[in-house]
């Protein structure tokens, strides 16, 4: 098999709103990497969390995408179809005796063992069976005593030890939704992705990753995360801290602010190129290793924050 046939990267965005600039770094970095690579590249629409969901939001991604000139080789995969293949990724874990029923609530872990910050490294109340008289929750994998680690392609060296850091963690949730994790798991093993190339805001998530691929016989990714955009109090860009959406006017203008944010070269007269002139010319010019190897980076101001409404 040539590199060619082999690579395959994605972008999975949540419909919760429109893109921002930060997600469009993510799904420019993630095109602009396979297209160097001369791989495919998937979109992913990741709708598991319908209370989150803005109605539109995954189609006006799309045309967003489009009007970039950022294309997609195969049809758009839904998480929201996919609950067969969840089901069946979790009857194995149940088989293979690494999953268990966790009738705890949020509160009695933060008691237990919360740390500062409010993340709560699970104590492993439920391991052997859940108290009398309560109910199972939530649905957690059990992690082993061994420190899973990686290297990222630009952050490098990545190390967790999961007993420790995290515990025993949640694979379907109370609300009956399947988790995050053991979700992109399963998509990025049907679907072959070869290269997960995403914001750093994930890297942490991504040994949880692993040990959910290694009890599932999956083969592990590579892995770049890209720096996320923060805005002046260096907040992650988001629905949160009101970022704008992106617009379709400015397509090239935009781009050519997220190639400067990823330390990629630009060509003579980038402004006169159409978006997908200009993209094809950045993928030919795509460089790993001008990418700023940190976890965050300023974004632009203009792409920072939303003027306040109604004034
Ligand atoms: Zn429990």
């Amino acid at each position: 098999m040539t590199a060619a046939q082999k690579y395959r990267g994605r972008f999975a965005p949540s419909p919760t709103g429109p893109l921002h600039f930060g997600s469009l770094v993510a799904a420019v970095g993630s095109y602009l990497d396979a297209r160097h690579h001369r791989g495919r590249w998937l979109v992913r629409m990741e709708d598991l969390d319908p209370p989150r969901e803005v109605p539109g939001a995954g189609a006006h991604i799309l045309h967003t995408l489009e009007a970039f000139g950022l294309e997609w080789d195969e049809p758009v995969e839904y998480q929201s179809r996919r609950s067969a293949g969840y089901d069946a990724a979790l009857a194995q874990l149940e088989r293979d005796g690494h999953l268990y029923g966790c009738a705890c609530t949020r509160r009695e872990i933060a008691d237990e063992g919360g740390m500062p910050d409010g993340a709560a490294v699970y104590p492993g109340t439920c391991r052997n069976g859940i108290p009398p008289g309560r109910q199972v929750r939530a649905l957690r994998v059990r992690v082993y005593d061994s420190v899973i680690g990686l290297t990222d392609l630009l952050q490098g060296s990545v190390t967790q030890a999961l007993d420790r850091e995290v515990g025993d963690f949640v694979v379907r949730r109370a609300d009956g939704l399947f988790a995050y994790q053991l979700a992109v798991v399963v998509d990025d093993a049907v679907q072959c992705i070869s290269h997960v190339v995403r914001g750093a805001d994930l890297l942490g998530s991504t040994p949880r990753q692993i040990h959910l691929q290694r009890l599932l016989g999956y083969a592990t990714p590579e892995y770049l995360h890209l720096p996320i955009a923060v805005n002046a109090s260096r907040a992650k860009l988001g629905k949160q801290t009101r970022a704008p959406a992106i617009t379709h006017g400015h397509a090239v203008g935009t781009l050519m602010q997220v190639l400067a944010f990823l330390n990629q070269p630009l060509p003579d007269g980038a402004r006169d190129a159409s978006p997908a002139e200009l993209l094809q010319w950045a993928a030919g010019h795509w460089d790993r290793r001008a990418l700023p190897d940190r976890r965050h980076r300023t974004a632009p101001k203009i792409f920072q924050q939303a003027a306040p409404a109604g004034l």
